[in-house]
């Protein structure tokens, strides 16, 4: 109990510390063009979706690229194929949700957890995509993503990179966390598992708090929006019900007891937010 409140007391000097330094993105930056790049179909939803509800009830122009097939998440309880199907099915409904058009949804059906490996495919096909769409903005994932969580949020960041380099276009990014938040003190009993993984991951842990502050110094306000938020989170039904009754079917909601999931329920969506410039990865 007193740890819980000691987690909740810190939680909440990081968010009126971070709320000091941010800057809200008003409407002029809202109606930009944009594609939004999900390394897993949910994470467009969870990281942008107050963002992309906002930027349609302002007329923009909204595409949703979703990189990997999500095959893996569920694989010990379902086949690959059909957990692939479940989740672009799902993909189609949570964006229609968020008010995008399923034209606009493109999904590149990488395999899950192999994008690296797919990696100059991968940079080809986002390369097209940036030519024909030539968008005003992009969304990524945060360029720290932890490997602990997923290797192909840190991928789909490298992959759209390469594309943005190769394409010529000048654009303005948006980095979002997904994993990211799987950090103390936003999240608590992740820190078990990081434990026995890397040094890395330790240290990037007991780092986060300052990198947030450092990084996230832009916001959409979506308290007017989260509850369609949810609505269209709640239809990647693969990862927010436990499917066939399997009470051992992981959902999102038993990562960190809850916490986790919070996370994408705050009033604001923070992002970190650049003009392009090529990275040091990138020679
Ligand atoms: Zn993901």
């Amino acid at each position: 109990m007193y740890v819980d409140n000691l987690n909740e007391y810190c939680r909440r000097i990081f968010k009126s510390s971070m709320n000091n330094f941010m800057c809200e993105i008003g409407e002029n930056d809202l109606r930009k063009s944009a594609i939004i790049f999900s390394p897993h179909p949910d994470d467009e939803t969870l990281g942008c979706g107050g963002t992309i509800i906002k930027k349609k009830r302002f007329d923009a122009d909204v595409s949703i690229v979703i990189l990997t097939d999500g095959s893996q998440s569920h694989s010990a309880f379902i086949s690959r194929d059909e957990l692939k199907f479940m989740r672009a099915r799902n993909a189609l409904a949570a964006t229609h949700v968020l008010g995008v058009d399923e034209n606009d949804v493109f999904f590149l059906e990488f395999e899950n957890r192999k994008l690296y490996e797919n990696f100059n495919s991968a940079v080809q096909k986002v390369k097209e995509i940036l030519m024909d769409l030539q968008p005003e903005e992009i969304f990524i994932p945060y360029y720290k993503e932890p490997l602990f969580w997923s290797t192909d949020h840190l991928a789909t960041t490298k992959v759209v990179l390469s594309a943005l380099a190769l394409s010529g276009l000048n654009t303005v990014i948006n980095e979002y966390p997904i994993g990211f938040w799987g950090h103390w003190p936003w999240t608590s009993t992740l820190l078990q598992d990081v434990w026995k993984k890397s040094l890395y991951a330790w240290t990037s842990y007991l780092f986060s708090g300052l990198y947030m502050l450092k990084d996230f110094r832009f916001f959409v306000q979506i308290n007017d929006v989260l509850e369609i938020k949810r609505a269209a989170l709640f239809k990647y039904k693969t990862q927010m019900t436990r499917l066939f009754s399997n009470l051992n079917w992981p959902i999102l909601e038993d990562v960190s007891n809850g916490e986790f999931l919070k996370c994408f329920f705050q009033d604001r969506e923070v992002f970190r937010r650049y003009s392009f410039v090529k990275p040091a990865f990138i020679n």
